[in-house]
């Protein structure tokens, strides 16, 4: 199983790749994840990304698509794998789809997280998550068991600088002028798939298990 998930930043992309991933045992290649575990560790990779990230930006292209081309080449992306939060532009998604044609091979299905903007701002601004894992939690909607610590590894569970409320303007403005494109590259194609993302956790990923089917694919 190959799948994209798109959605706007806040849509639940991370918390139901999580589960995803889980059921159909694919990896859960996450680039936000990626690029905030470089920023971590303090990598050339990171320092760079950290410039554009902090504004609210894209990370360049060339660099993203690289680290993803990257990613999919190792052996445990041969059952297929779950790409959350790539591609962004219409140029990610063209290099994907030249990448996996090389190998003979295509996506199953791109899956929007469909969430109109006024639930955006309330999701990003609860966020909490944790660094050392990629969990997501919400203050008010999906809290961890013990306030501050994730419920996976322990880790401190903390608020991300880009989360601000200035920030993430910024963000869903540039979802709208780059991201959302996508929607209609995949629709003509016919691949795309929309699940409605304002219901509780639970029933979006319900809906997500019908839409995928049983995972024999
Ligand atoms: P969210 O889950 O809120 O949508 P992500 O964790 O996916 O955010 O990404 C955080 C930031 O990392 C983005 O705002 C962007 O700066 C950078 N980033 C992540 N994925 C990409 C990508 N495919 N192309 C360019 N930049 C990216
Ligand atoms: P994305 O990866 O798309 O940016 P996240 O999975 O990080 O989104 O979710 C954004 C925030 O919204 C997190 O705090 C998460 O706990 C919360 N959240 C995710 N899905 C839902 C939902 N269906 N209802 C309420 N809150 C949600
Ligand atoms: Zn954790």
């Amino acid at each position: 199983m190959k799948i994209v998930l798109l959605g706007p930043p806040g849509a639940g992309k991370g918390t139901q790749a999580k589960s995803i991933c889980n059921r159909f045992s694919i990896p859960h290649i996450s680039t936000g994840d990626i690029f905030r575990n470089h920023i971590s560790k303090r990598t050339p990779l990171g320092i760079e990304a950290k410039k554009s990230i902090d504004r609210g930006e894209l990370v360049s292209d060339e660099l993203t698509i690289n680290l993803v081309e990257e990613r999919l080449m190792q052996e445990d992306c041969k059952i297929g794998f779950l790409l959350d939060g790539f591609p962004r532009t219409v140029i990610q998604a063209k290099a994907l789809d030249e990448f996996l044609e090389n190998k003979g091979e295509k996506l199953d299905t791109a899956l929007l997280i469909d969430v109109p903007k006024d639930f955006i701002i309330e999701r990003m601004s609860g966020r909490r998550v944790c660094l050392s894992c990629g969990a997501s939690y919400h203050i008010k909607f999906n809290p961890p068991n013990y306030e501050g610590k994730c419920d996976v590894c322990g880790s401190d569970v903390t608020q991300r600088k880009d989360d601000k409320e200035e920030t993430v303007k910024d963000r869903l403005q540039i979802y709208h002028d780059q991201t959302q494109p996508l929607i209609n590259y995949y629709k003509v194609k016919e691949m795309l798939s929309i699940v409605d993302g304002t219901q509780a956790i639970n029933d979006v990923f319900k809906n997500i298990c019908d839409i995928l089917g049983s995972g024999n694919k």
